[in-house]
């Protein structure tokens, strides 16, 4: 019997490595440092001469352990390093430092955004610590070169367990897992540079939706693993990819499908082709001989240490973007920009503090603050704007000594020279004028020469309006947009109501 497609069920899994952000290698003293000439940051640990011993590094062990502990898993008080062997010319040593039975943080879990305001918790079943591989060069005409600058940088194996069920669910996943790290400062997360390599597990439950991998209630097909996907798009093109390969499979086949082909299956996404290909049957764990590392001795967490990296965190990301759309009422897509990481929203948090109103706020930000970001490529906090000259920016603004045109203004002259506000507001004459008097001389040159605008205003109909903002905008072209608007309008009410 062929199923119908309603009763198919993605499952997918994903395992993501993270390099970390650490100064020193994981067992070395080696910088992690990427981009520089190949071969320049090796020693004999790192390139596997005999007889060289590892030393691990505890700033590797301290971000595995905020990672953790931020993706709510449990922190075992006991872990230790084992030996994953496999031959591959980066790997010189022909095992990878990596952990087996006793990871350091297991049974987590995140929350992550869906369209419309919705979540979901995806279950973290486990996140170890393990050592990087270098890099086979392929650009050389006549023969491959090895790089081994990257091998034995510490990297961070987050495995999640196969909650996922559509494209956005992972996606959204992925991008919440890049956020996370570089919020937590452990990763620069940058996909050009390697820093986050994605694989997914992904087979299609065909049964009972609510009862998945309940094997009474329904089979799955051969789970494929797709290795070392380095960019969004790669995932989300293969993730695409196998879920309609695995439809098409079982419309040809129907249930014979996963009898004649069970278990893991590794798979290799073709940029080229935006297909995946066939690699091999998937080798099981004791293929890679895993034993304990009798180099290096066990890692011991206690409650004291553990503490003192919790209290590191802070508030996390998927929080701060709640609080944005509960307490300051911004839109989903406001606060999610707001919350890209962390330092963003701190500039938000301390002009809300000093008493501006938080949508005029993020307005600037997400404005002129954005469009700068954005030229120079780097994060809004990064283009170079203090807390103390947003602050008093936000507040001119609030107490209408400036409108959303200067303060704009003056957002691009403040990261331009590196002055506080008020003082360039000063220099360049646009603070508001509030001053009846002043404003009341303007108003009056608006209406003497302006008849006809008054008599449109005094007919009603139609053209009041148009009129109203007519004058309006004399007046401010008079003032040299000096006059602050609320005065403006009040008293050429005023003045037009005593007229007729
Ligand atoms: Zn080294
Ligand atoms: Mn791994």
């Amino acid at each position: 019997m062929t199923q119908t497609t309603e009763t198919l069920t993605p499952i997918i899994g994903l395992e993501i490595h993270v390099e970390l952000d650490t100064r020193t290698k994981m067992f070395c003293r080696c910088p992690n440092h990427f981009g520089d000439e190949p071969n320049t940051h090796t020693c004999p640990v790192c390139i596997g001469m005999p007889g060289a011993l590892p030393v691990m590094n505890a700033q590797a062990v301290e971000f595995s352990m905020r990672a953790g502990l931020a993706l709510n898993c449990s922190i075992p008080g006991f872990t230790k390093w084992d030996r994953k062997s496999y031959y591959y010319p980066d790997l010189p040593k022909n095992y990878q430092i990596s952990q087996y039975d006793l990871p350091l943080s297991i049974n987590g879990m995140i929350e992550i955004p869906l369209s419309g305001g919705a979540t979901k918790k995806i279950r973290i079943r486990r996140a170890h610590l393990e050592e990087d591989a270098g890099k086979n060069v392929h650009d050389f005409p006549a023969h491959t070169g090895v790089d081994l600058n990257r091998a034995g940088v510490p990297l961070l194996e987050i495995v999640s367990e196969p909650d996922l069920r559509t494209v956005e669910e992972v996606m959204s996943y992925a991008r919440s897992m890049q956020r996370l790290v570089r919020w937590l400062g452990v990763s620069q997360a940058n996909m050009q540079m390697g820093h986050m390599r994605f694989e997914p597990n992904i087979s299609i439950w065909v049964g009972d939706p609510e009862k998945p991998l309940d094997l009474s209630a329904g089979w799955c097909t051969p789970i494929f693993e797709i290795k070392n996907l380095n960019s969004f798009r790669a995932l989300e093109k293969t993730t695409e990819w196998v879920i309609g390969y695995h439809r098409a499979q079982i419309a040809q086949r129907g249930t014979g499908w996963s009898d004649a082909q069970v278990g893991k299956q590794n798979w290799g996404y073709r940029d080229d082709l935006e297909a995946c290909e066939f690699q091999r049957g998937k080798e099981e764990a004791h293929d890679y001989r895993y034993f304990p590392d009798p180099d290096l001795v066990p890692v011991e967490v206690d409650d004291a240490w553990r503490a003192r990296v919790a209290a590191t965190i802070g508030e996390l990301p998927i929080a701060r973007k709640a609080r944005y759309i509960a307490g300051y009422k911004l839109t989903d897509k406001e606060a999610d920009a707001l919350t890209q990481d962390a330092p963003t929203g701190d500039l938000l948090d301390a002009a809300v503090a000093a008493g501006a109103e938080p949508k005029r706020c993020a307005n600037l930000l997400l404005g002129r603050g954005s469009a700068i970001a954005n030229e120079r490529g780097c994060a809004i906090a990064e283009i170079g704007l203090t807390i103390v000259q947003f602050v008093e920016l936000a507040k001119m603004l609030a107490e209408g000594k400036v409108n959303a045109t200067i303060a704009a203004g003056l957002f691009d002259k403040m990261i331009a020279t590196g002055q506080m506000p008020m003082a360039l507001a000063q220099t360049d004459g646009v603070l508001a004028v509030s001053d009846a008097g002043a404003i009341s001389a303007w108003v009056d040159q608006a209406i003497a020469a302006n008849p006809q605008a008054v008599a449109d205003i005094a007919a009603g109909g139609k053209n009041r309006q148009k009129a109203f903002g007519f004058l309006t905008g004399q007046i401010m072209k008079l003032s040299k947009g000096a006059a602050a608007p609320a005065e403006v309008t009040r008293l050429l009410q005023e003045k037009l109501e005593t007229k007729s």
